[in-house]
């Protein structure tokens, strides 16, 4: 079918204001939160209601026409790219909060919210869903769940995957389907709530959410400490945790982010260390006290030089407003950042920092530091210029030594970005064949035509 008549087909389902077609629209949604790829979608559709998605994937699925599902367009492992063209799909105006159930802990809501309108309105109802992205702002329930995103607070919470009590998604070939259900145990069969979780917009295209909640921790309490030597920072983590006390977070922010985001944000911190742990301990009045004591107790023992005690929420609020600025000022900083995503066990941390910069310094190329270090999860990101093939080489040459280190010190080469487009050269080289080939027939049986988010996860060389 000709290219007019699929886009009038289209906007008979969703509404001519809801299909853009001209290059400028297109341009819009070619690249993801880094712009290191960029491909045009042919057009752009907008669904509103889950029978549209419905309607436009049985279409797509009939004329083989490409579809990827896009959320905010956050995300920073090129997952939303529509590298083969077609439908970009959009869901950002299925947005709605359909209900929060505070007697069952639970909320179903549609997949283009954007998480910060979800976190303000579960508060109002001192209720909490904990995953946290540093991108809440712009990030979409969907596009969390396709990336089964982690965030600060996921060192004493856990990650999007434990929050999925049930989806409404639709299947490439159009079919709707409600995975899961509404309570918090649910053995019935496979779980495929968790497959689809984190799937990267492969396998389905996700409508409606059903999340598990939490009451809202009473209190919080935001410890700030700085540390002569980066390493020395990462060992503390493991220090505190080994004690037996959990914060809610532990975030590392090395030297350069610091003075970067004085610089951006005019956030005034303090810039004479080497690293700055930040934390947040939450409970209630006593665990906060409790566990406040044992951060600061530690911090000094392993050597910090200064510690800060956050007075009041408006004084946290600072700190935590500058993490969140961390990565804007990263990706801001050359024109080709390439930021990576390992995850390495925390007692491996300060090993692992060391490494990375003497692979940096090696190679003469500027690297900064950056991560939820109560994790183990660190975004290492190196400074290029993809203009410069000489320079650019030896970053990626880096990144790849980078990537290697972690794995061999037992860690995995994507904590929470993703596969995406950007690291699907190194799954070959660290992942059994046959987990990659039992994804790939798992792909088939949901996505027989292979239309939805095609040339992702897995290096595809036809791309
Ligand atoms: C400044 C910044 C800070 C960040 N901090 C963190 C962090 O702390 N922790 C973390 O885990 N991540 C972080 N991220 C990355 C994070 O993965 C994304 O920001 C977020 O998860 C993507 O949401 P989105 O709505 O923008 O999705 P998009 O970027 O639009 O899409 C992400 C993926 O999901 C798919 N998708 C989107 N919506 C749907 C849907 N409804 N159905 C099916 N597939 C869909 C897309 O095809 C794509 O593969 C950060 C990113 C930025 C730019």
């Amino acid at each position: 079918m000709a290219y007019e008549q699929i886009t009038s087909h289209l906007k008979n389902i969703v509404g001519r204001s809801n299909v853009l077609t001209s290059d400028e629209d297109c341009n819009v949604y070619s690249y993801d939160g880094t712009s290191n790829w960029i491909h045009k979608p042919d057009l752009v559709v907008f669904p509103t209601e889950t029978r549209h998605v419905e309607a436009v994937l049985k279409l797509a699925n009939e004329h083989r026409i490409p579809v990827t599902p896009r959320g905010g367009g956050t995300n920073v492992s090129g997952g939303s790219v529509p590298i083969r063209g077609g439908i970009a799909l959009v869901m950002t105006r299925m947005n709605k909060i359909l209900s929060i159930d505070g007697a069952n802990l639970s909320a179903r809501a549609q997949a283009g919210v954007v998480l910060m309108d979800l976190q303000v309105a579960l508060a109002q109802k001192k209720l909490f869903f904990p995953p946290d992205p540093q991108s809440f702002f712009g990030a979409t329930l969907g596009g969390v769940i396709n990336e089964n995103s982690g965030g600060p607070v996921c060192l004493k919470y856990g990650v999007t995957k434990q929050y999925m009590l049930g989806l409404q998604a639709v299947l490439p070939t159009g079919r709707i389907v409600e995975f899961g259900g509404s309570t918090v145990k649910n053995v019935v069969g496979y779980d495929l709530v968790s497959l689809l979780t984190g799937s990267e917009g492969t396998l389905a295209v996700v409508t409606e959410a059903v999340l598990r909640l939490l009451p809202m921790p009473p209190s919080r309490k935001t410890i700030v400490a700085l540390f002569d030597d980066l390493p020395k920072s990462g060992a503390t983590v493991g220090r505190i945790l080994d004690q037996g006390t959990v914060p809610a977070k532990i975030e590392l922010l090395d030297n350069w982010v610091v003075k970067s985001i004085n610089r951006i944000a005019k956030m005034g911190l303090p810039e004479d260390a080497a690293a700055m742990l930040m934390f947040e301990c939450d409970g209630t009045d006593e665990v906060v006290a409790h566990d406040s004591r044992q951060v600061i107790e530690i911090c000094r023992k392993e050597g910090a030089v200064h510690i800060i005690e956050a007075r009041d929420q408006a004084e946290a609020q600072l700190y935590w407003k500058a993490r969140s600025a961390g990565f804007a000022a990263i990706f801001g900083a050359a024109h080709t950042v390439l930021s990576e995503d390992v995850c390495v066990p925390r007692t491996r941390m300060a090993e692992f920092i060391e490494r990375v910069v003497a692979i940096c310094r090696r190679a003469g190329l500027e690297v900064t530091v950056i991560g939820h270090a109560g994790d183990g999860n660190l975004h290492p990101s190196v400074m290029t210029d993809a203009r410069d093939p000489a320079h650019y080489q030896k970053a990626q040459r880096a990144v790849e030594e980078i990537i290697e280190a972690a794995v061999e010190f037992g860690g995995v080469l994507s904590g929470e970005h993703g596969i995406g487009l950007e690291k699907q050269k190194f799954m070959r080289r660290t992942q059994d064949p046959i987990f990659i080939e039992l994804m790939k027939k798992i792909k088939g049986i949901f996505d027989p035509n292979g239309i939805l988010n095609p040339g992702k996860i897995w290096e595809d060389r036809s791309c």
